[in-house]
Formats: structure tokens, C-alpha cells, sequence
């Protein structure tokens, strides 16, 4: 089995983590024990984290093939709005604010608001075969999938809109610039965990090079340099104390590999 050795200092989003081979997986093969990685926007790694594996250029291509859209589980969403605004299809705009691949978008269900990635999703593709979407546990940030997916099957409908382009751009204008992995934490019900983490007094609090965001307290920033376990140190503070100030458990949106 092939693999690469991927700097995750570099290569996440958020710039942390350390160096290792990571399995190849290529014409469908799984290797064991692995947990699998797409482009890293939304991972937390340790310096000792679990076997990984990440998929190939294979998984990396988008087509049309009669009403459907067929996308490659390694195509970067930007790859996918382009794809879409050349051929004037609906529905993916919000995907250039997005950062990350369409394997992880679909395991994420992530999206912008009221638009996330399983809207349009008719079925995934993993190592036992299709899988519709009414097969699939889904919600805010979560799914019940416990596999790799190859690829995914969506819906196809004209009509590229270039006004949602510039509204999902002017939604991003009050993000952080420094390295990150999007929001740190989901938004428990009727709430917003930026608001809590700034109530319990967290906004902006700093150990080492990380810290909660100035800008918007539930983006967990490295300035330079950040350590994992400050990293840590941050979400386990912020969830004891919103807990013992509002008796909200807060979740981890960020997923640790430890
Ligand atoms: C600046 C910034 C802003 C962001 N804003 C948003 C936002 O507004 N909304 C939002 O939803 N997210 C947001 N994110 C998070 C991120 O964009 C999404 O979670 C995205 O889906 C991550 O994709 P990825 O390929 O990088 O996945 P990774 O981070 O590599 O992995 C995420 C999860 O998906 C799993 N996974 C990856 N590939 C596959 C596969 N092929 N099959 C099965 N499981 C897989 C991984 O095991 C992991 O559990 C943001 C991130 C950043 C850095």
C-alpha cells in the first residue's frame, strides 16, 4: 500500500501537529485501523495521533452523468463551485466559503446556515456500495456515517447564482485570519457557543500561541507556533466553564485525533 508523509504544521488548517505517513487508499482499498483524513480544516491533531489514511487523486474529479451530479470524495469544494459556475448549476454556491473536501463536508454535513451539504445529496458511495440518503442519520454538524466514502451523487439543477456567491462572501467578512479549524465548538440548542464562550469570560483568553478569537470567541486561533496541548488546555476550560455557569455542555465541533 502506497502512502505520504504529510506535515500537519502545514498541512491543517489550524497548523498544528506533527509529521507521519499517512496510508493511500486507491482503487477502493481500505487499509485497517486507520482513521481516514480529507483536507484537515476542521481536525485537531496530536503528536501521537491514530494510524491515518487519505484518499487519492483518483477520488478527486466531478461529472455530470444524466440528472446527476457524481463528485469524487477528495474534490475540494472550490473545485466544485467552479465546476458549477462553468456549467451554470444550482445549489453549491456557499461551498467557496468552505473550506475542505467533499468526503469530509459530507461526514461533517457541513454547510452555512440553512445550507449544508446534505440539501441535495441523493446517495454516498463507501466499500458497501450505495447508500441513500434516507439510509442516513443526519443533523446540524453530525451524520451517522462510520465509513469512508468514495463518492456522492446530487441532485442537478441549473442555475448558478452569482447573488449567493456575494451573500455567503459577505457572511465570512467577520471571520478570523489567523490559522484555525473553523468554529471549536457546535452551537448547543437555541444558542451560540461564541456568545457563551464570551460570557464565561474566554474571548480573546490566550495560552501560548492559541487562543479564543478576538474577533469571534468560537474560533480557536493560532497566532504562530501553537501547541496542541494549549490547544487542550483552551476547549477544556471553556467547556468547564460554560458548564458551570450555564449548565450547557459544550461540543466539540473540531475533531481530535489523539
Ligand atoms: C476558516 C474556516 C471556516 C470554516 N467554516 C465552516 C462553516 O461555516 N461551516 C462548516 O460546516 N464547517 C466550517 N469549517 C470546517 C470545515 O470547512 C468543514 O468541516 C469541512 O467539511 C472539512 O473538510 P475536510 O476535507 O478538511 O475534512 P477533515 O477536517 O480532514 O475531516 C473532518 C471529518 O471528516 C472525516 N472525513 C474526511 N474525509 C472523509 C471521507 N472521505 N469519508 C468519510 N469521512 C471523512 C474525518 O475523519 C473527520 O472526522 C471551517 C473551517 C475553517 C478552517
Amino acid at each position: 500500500m502506497n502512502s505520504k508523509t504529510i506535515d500537519f504544521s502545514k498541512f491543517s488548517s489550524i497548523r498544528i501537529g506533527p509529521i507521519v505517513d499517512v496510508a493511500l487508499i486507491e482503487d477502493d482499498i481500505i487499509p485497517q485501523g486507520c482513521v481516514i483524513v480529507g483536507s484537515a480544516n476542521n481536525l485537531l491533531v496530536s503528536p501521537t495521533p491514530p494510524p491515518l489514511m487519505i484518499l487519492s487523486k483518483q477520488y478527486d474529479f466531478i461529472r455530470i452523468e444524466g440528472n446527476r451530479l457524481i463528485i469524487g470524495a477528495a474534490t475540494p469544494g472550490g473545485r466544485v463551485v467552479s465546476f458549477c459556475k462553468k456549467n451554470d448549476i444550482a445549489h453549491f454556491e456557499y461551498l467557496s466559503k468552505l473550506p475542505g473536501t467533499l468526503g469530509g463536508m459530507l461526514k461533517m454535513n457541513a454547510g452555512l446556515k440553512e445550507y449544508e451539504i446534505f440539501n441535495h445529496l441523493i446517495a454516498i458511495r463507501t466499500q458497501s456500495g450505495w447508500k441513500q440518503k434516507n439510509e442516513i442519520e443526519y443533523g446540524y454538524r453530525k451524520t451517522s456515517i462510520d465509513e469512508v466514502i468514495f463518492e456522492a451523487a446530487f441532485e442537478l439543477e441549473s442555475g448558478f447564482s452569482h447573488e449567493r456567491l456575494e451573500m455567503f462572501a459577505q457572511m465570512r467578512s467577520n471571520q478570523p485570519r489567523e490559522a484555525s479549524a473553523g468554529s471549536c465548538f457546535k452551537n448547543p440548542p437555541n444558542d451560540y457557543a461564541g456568545r457563551l464562550i464570551e460570557a464565561a469570560g474566554l474571548k480573546g483568553k490566550r495560552v501560548g500561541a492559541m487562543a479564543f478569537s478576538e474577533v469571534h470567541a468560537n474560533f480557536l486561533v493560532n497566532y504562530g507556533g501553537g501547541m496542541y496541548a494549549d490547544a487542550l488546555t483552551l476547549i477544556d476550560e471553556a467547556k468547564k466553564r460554560v458548564f458551570e455557569q450555564f449548565n450547557i455542555e459544550l461540543m466539540c465541533e473540531v475533531v481530535i485525533l489523539k
